[in-house]
């Protein structure tokens, strides 16, 4: 078997990170060497100051390793989960130096020569490398919701024109982080907003959606919430097409890809806790349906948000630009 390729992990002790480094000790292609994380972590064995939060166990010699500053990673090949304030400082000295940065955040996501790539989705985005000048290169993944939205609209896209889309969303606690929502606001409740998501998920559902230089141009009316579930996203969306589609024509576009989708029949599914285990990859789509008007679609897409939502899409991004021959 080759030798794996050396990964460093920047914002390794949140919730994205320690789903990457589990992603990455299950892997077989990659291996973790480097973890960076805030001030308050540099200079710690990453065993003594993560609260480590995957089923797998802590691998003892990533445990071991000693957090670093981000300017002190010496691996080429970087995937990072820092939060966006963070990222925007410390991405572009990344590049600088020569880095291959896969990134999680929404710093660069929007930006006209950086890749917003789900390779199984919009994969000849990846070539969006080539505009950039620095010395590494970026890709990277979307916010979480979409990256559901977006993979439930690819395929319905080839069925006709989609004249407008409405969008509501329940998203768990863990989308937003280590240590999330404070309990008081959210237990017993729901609250109707999301700082930024509304405006994340219509742009950059445009942004994979279209071509590369040109953003698709659906309406879209939206609606987020945060809801009292610890992992997995749902999507509620309504599809208006400009022309009839059968039912069956929308069940066949994910039928026809059982790598990524995974169809429920059954009436009270998919649910989050059924559905939903630690590392699962799937989109999950059910509650296909129909008026009598054959030309509105309406269903229910939901994954995991640190999974298919975050770090396996990182993950997959860092190969993408590996395979492009950077
Ligand atoms: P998190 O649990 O809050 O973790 C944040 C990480 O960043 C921690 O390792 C933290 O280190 C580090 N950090 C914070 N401030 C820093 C700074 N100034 N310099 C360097 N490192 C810093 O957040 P998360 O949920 O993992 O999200 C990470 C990123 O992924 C965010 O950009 C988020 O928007 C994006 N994302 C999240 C999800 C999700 O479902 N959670 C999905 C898709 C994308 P310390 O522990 O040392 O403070």
């Amino acid at each position: 078997m080759s030798e794996k390729i050396p990964v460093a992990i920047l914002g390794a002790t949140g919730l994205v990170g320690q789903k990457l480094i589990a992603l990455v000790q299950r892997s077989k292609k990659f291996v973790v060497v480097e973890l960076s994380a805030s001030d308050r972590s540099v200079g710690r064995k990453f065993g003594d100051v993560v609260i480590w939060r995957e089923s797998d166990p802590l691998d003892e010699e990533v445990a071991r390793l000693q957090i670093i500053e981000a300017d002190q990673i010496q691996c080429r090949h970087v995937i990072s989960a820092l939060p966006a304030f963070a990222a925007k400082e410390i991405e572009p000295q990344l590049l600088e130096r020569g880095h291959l940065v896969s990134s999680n955040a929404a710093a660069k996501r929007m930006a006209s020569d950086v890749p917003l790539l789900l390779p199984e989705i919009n994969p000849t985005h990846i070539e969006l490398i080539e505009r950039q000048s620095s010395a590494g290169k970026i890709v990277t993944n979307s916010n979480c919701t979409t990256a559901f939205i977006a993979s439930a609209l690819k395929p319905l896209m080839a069925l006709g024109e989609l004249n407008h889309i409405s969008c509501v969303t329940m998203q768990a606690i863990s989308g937003a982080g280590y240590p999330g929502v404070d309990c008081v606001d959210l237990l017993n409740n729901l609250i109707p907003y999301i700082v930024g998501e509304e405006e994340k998920i219509r742009a950059e559902s445009r942004k994979i959606l279209g071509a590369i230089d040109k953003p698709a141009d659906f309406e879209m009316t939206i609606h987020v919430h945060r809801v009292p579930v610890m992992h997995g996203h749902t999507a509620v969306l309504h599809l208006q097409f400009a022309k009839e589609v059968s039912l069956e024509s929308v069940n066949q576009a994910y039928l026809a890809n059982h790598n990524l989708y995974k169809l429920h029949t059954a009436v009270d599914r998919p649910q989050p806790a059924r559905e939903i285990s630690p590392y699962d990859p799937f989109v999950h789509i059910g509650q296909i349906k129909q008026g009598k008007d054959c030309t509105r679609v309406g269903l229910t897409v939901m994954g995991h948000n640190l999974v298919r939502g975050a770090a396996l899409s990182a993950l997959e991004n860092l190969e993408a630009l590996i395979n492009y021959g950077q």
